[in-house]
């Protein structure tokens, strides 16, 4: 793994000046506290032509080097909001020192009226990479912690417009290099544009060079000139008329959920009755970041999707209890394992707690140390499933199953028994039914969960251990056997007892039931290495999959990489990252 993710985060150093942010490191003012909203608009909003451009229906992209204090990005995100008749906005910006929580309050606050309350909200201590922030239905933040020079060449897509916004280069030479500019070119196509505060000579030559055609203007308040600049040609918009997408679980439905923000139209089409009938039809799921003692592909991915999934209930105001996740170290090595865990991610991720404070926290008596995530928590996933669906307008076609995927000359027809559906661009978010369309190495892993009488008014947080135990008012779950044999279809004694059994080891006073609890049975399915499957299969087919018993956390940010490819939009994820997946195994699409 590259060393940028092991690096620890240094956050800005702001002195104030006059109530005026100021970087100690670059001896530069982040914005002027009498004008600043007034440069902005003027250097990046009116140097991007984005006034006119956001009256024009569809999606929006824009890259920024150097969030700062997230001006900028507020001033576009609300203009956006208020003209664009449709679509989404999705903001990347580049940040190398990102301010502390209580400097980005200072600073934003300082203008009556900017609505900066949601950002604040969702702010956290960031660690290197892509972080997503979900500011409203419409706007979506990706924020991209590290040096520029290590985080452009990370992106990948096409832009609309760029804000180039990192300090004067007399300061800073770093953000402004030929290679910086050969990068911005890279992630440019016809029509994208450029502004800049700067006009400085060997910064437009670096764009010039690199393809833009730039133009010298006038300044804001004292400053002489800017630049403004594009990138020659006519854009062209790619967003799919309609999606057909297979399969009403989690998958799907963040899918759906995730074309329909992007203006994309979906049919649903499910062998079940209802959605989340499979894989995600508990009514209660446990949702954490998976953290490995080293910034490994996979905890890289489940805390950026866990990230982004907290973001994104927030801003559905789904009901989601955030009360913690207690993992029992049920040995000395799984406790060391954790302790290495934890030291390499942001203390707010995740703390030890002793065998004492396990009890006092937990609310039960555990004879284990452990380690605690505050913000993780549970919430049902079957709720989530169908709310995203209702949410996204979806045409729904439940109780078909597909019986033929053709190729035609504009996308596909999908045939089931009942009907066939046209598509300019297909989803396979099949979960169990997976290997009908493609050639993927997935395996179904039958598991049994139970939901049990409460026994004591106490437990506060879910508790992992072998097996877990999700509290609730009304009833708790107990969960989970893995048996890739047992096909029962229902479930039976011998499986509840497996699970108490497996609980009682970590939380002894789990009661002993005679009779059979109200449970049930599902699939998960995964690949051969337990990492999910998703990204683009061929021409205008995508897949998310093999998420097994991580639907909650890996499915919702599966579905933006998805979408996001289908509408012709930049990658929230990080390209090694993408390449790790998409490179695993070759997948055959079965046509
Ligand atoms: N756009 C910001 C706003 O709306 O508040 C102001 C940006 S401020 C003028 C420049 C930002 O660039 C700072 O936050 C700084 O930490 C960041 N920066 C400077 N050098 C960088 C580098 N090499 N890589 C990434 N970010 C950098």
């Amino acid at each position: 793994m590259k060393p940028l993710f092991s690096a620890p985060v240094v956050p800005a150093i702001i002195e104030w000046r006059d109530d005026e942010p100021w970087s100690t490191v670059y001896q530069d003012v982040y914005f002027s506290k009498k004008a600043g909203i007034e440069e902005s608009t003027a250097v990046f909003i009116r140097g991007n032509d984005l006034e006119t451009r956001f009256k024009q229906p569809g999606n929006f992209s824009i890259l920024e080097t150097g969030f700062g204090t997230g001006l900028n990005f507020l001033i576009a995100s609300d203009l956006f909001e208020r003209t664009s008749p449709s679509g989404l906005l999705h903001f990347f910006s580049v940040e190398k020192h990102p301010l502390k929580k209580e400097d980005l309050i200072r600073a934003l606050r300082t203008y009556p009226g900017l609505p900066c309350e949601t950002l604040i909200e969702r702010y956290a201590p960031w660690t290197h990479g892509f972080h997503h922030i979900v500011l409203s239905p419409r706007v979506i933040l990706t924020l991209m912690i590290g040096d520029v020079s290590e985080i452009l060449p990370l992106v990948r897509g096409r832009f609309d417009a760029l804000f180039l916004d990192g300090f004067a280069p007399r300061q800073n030479e770093d953000m402004w290099s030929r290679e910086i500019a050969l990068e911005l070119a890279r992630i440019s196509g016809p029509g994208t544009t450029l502004a800049s505060f700067t006009s400085a000579g060997h910064v437009r030559r670096a764009l010039i060079e690199a393809g833009f055609a730039v133009e010298k203007t006038p300044g804001f308040g004292t400053k002489r000139e800017m630049i403004r600049g594009s990138m020659p040609g006519t854009p062209r918009r790619q967003t799919p008329s309609h999606a057909v997408v297979i399969g009403a679980g989690i998958a799907g439905a963040s899918t759906a959920f995730s074309l329909a923000k992007r203006g994309v139209p979906c049919t649903i089409i499910d062998r079940q009755d209802k959605p989340a009938r499979e894989g995600s039809g508990n009514r209660r799921g446990v949702f954490q970041p998976v953290l490995a003692a080293s910034p490994t592909p996979w905890s890289r991915w489940t805390l950026a999707g866990f990230e982004y999934l907290c973001s994104l209930l927030r801003s559905l105001n789904f009901p989601t209890n955030f009360c913690g996740v207690f993992q029992a170290a049920e040995d000395e090595k799984e406790l060391q394992r954790m302790q290495r865990a934890i030291s390499v991610w942001p203390a707010e991720l995740g703390r030890i707690l002793s065998r004492p404070e396990a009890s006092r926290v937990t609310g039960v008596d555990i004879p284990f140390p452990g380690v605690l995530f505050p913000g993780a928590g549970f919430l049902s996933p079957s709720d989530l499933t169908q709310r995203l669906i209702l949410q996204s307008n979806a045409q729904t076609l439940y109780g078909q199953s597909v019986a033929r995927v053709e190729k035609m000359d504009s996308g596909f027809r999908i045939t089931t028994a009942q009907t066939t559906v046209d598509a300019d661009c297909l989803f396979y978010c099949a979960g169990t039914g997976t290997p009908q369309f493609v050639d993927a190495p997935v395996s179904a892993t039958r598991g049994q969960i139970h939901y049990i009488p409460p026994w004591n008014e106490t437990l506060r947080t879910v508790i992992c251990a072998d097996g877990y135990l999700i509290p609730g008012n009304d009833f708790w779950t107990a969960g989970s056997t893995y048996s890739r044999t047992d096909t029962t279809s229902s479930p039976h004694i011998e499986g509840q007892n497996e699970i108490l059994e497996k609980l009682r080891n970590a939380i002894p006073d789990v009661p002993h039931f005679e009779t059979l609890l109200d449970g049930r049975v599902g699939y998960r399915i995964s690949a051969k290495d337990r990492f999910a499957i998703f990204g683009q299969l061929g021409d205008h087919a995508f897949l998310s999959t093999a998420h097994g018993s991580r639907g909650i956390v890996s499915a919702p940010l599966a579905a933006e990489v998805i979408a996001s490819l289908a509408c012709g939009m930049p990658v929230p994820v990080e390209s090694d990252l993408m390449n790790h997946f998409q490179n695993r195994y070759a997948i055959k699409h079965k046509l």
